[in-house]
């Protein structure tokens, strides 16, 4: 088990990096990280850090997970596209601030679990989609918010059409050592592009096909 010491000792250096947002600190404080692990790395659960998950996947490091949730939230947002669903734990930091998520992973056994594992810590506003993320989500747009936890090349035109105006888009571009995390803004006048910081994601899978 962890003790509130060792979770507060996160939240304090996610503080000291930059994040400022109360609400995801608070909720980063709260959240059972080492569920999202396997037993076996639990202990680690806590630190700054990446870790592996099934599947060849990662877990986000905490500090990504909060600055991208602290970026995407500069305004509320009711309606969410996330894509990469990996453990679920970056969607279950977003859902206490959102009204609804649909969050699409393309490894149906990384869906399920996640699916399952939210459903047992109470998280009822998210809809699990198995598939291509990167293709949008047509039947749910338009979004006000979309968040890519899978690096991708460039930005795919869907994602732009099925954003909202006045909606943000927070997603690593690039590939292999040179990612940057970008955020687009759709506004009435035109898409507005600026660079966070450099990243490390994975890479983005192919459709189904
Ligand atoms: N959100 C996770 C991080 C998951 S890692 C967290 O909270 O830590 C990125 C995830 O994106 C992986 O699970 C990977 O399988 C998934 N992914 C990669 N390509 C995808 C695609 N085209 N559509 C949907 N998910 C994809």
């Amino acid at each position: 088990m962890t003790s509130d010491r060792t979770r507060r000792r996160l939240i304090d250096q996610l503080r000291e990096m930059g994040i400022v947002n109360e609400s995801v600190l608070r909720i980063m404080q709260s959240l059972p990280r080492h569920a999202f692990v396997d037993e076996a790395l639990a202990s680690r659960a806590y630190e700054n850090t990446a870790l592996p998950i099934n599947h060849g996947q990662t877990i986000s490091q905490p500090y990504i997970v909060a600055l991208m949730t602290q970026t995407l939230l500069n305004k509320p947002r009711a309606n969410i596209l996330e894509i990469g669903t990996g453990c679920g734990y970056q969607t279950a930091v977003l859902a206490p601030l959102c009204e609804k998520i649909v969050s699409v992973e393309r490894i149906v056994k990384l869906h399920r679990q996640a699916r399952d594992l939210l459903y047992d810590l109470a998280v009822r506003n998210v809809v699990f989609r198995h598939g291509d993320g990167f293709a949008g989500f047509e039947e749910f747009a338009p979004f006000d918010g979309i968040l890519a936890a899978a690096v991708s090349e460039d930005v795919p035109p869907e994602l732009i059409e099925q954003l909202a105006v006045g909606g943000r888009i927070v997603m690593p571009v690039g590939r292999d050592d040179h990612q940057v995390l970008i955020v687009i803004d759709k506004t009435e006048s035109g898409l507005v592009q600026k660079e966070i910081e450099a990243v490390r994601f994975v890479p983005r899978l192919a459709g189904l096909g």
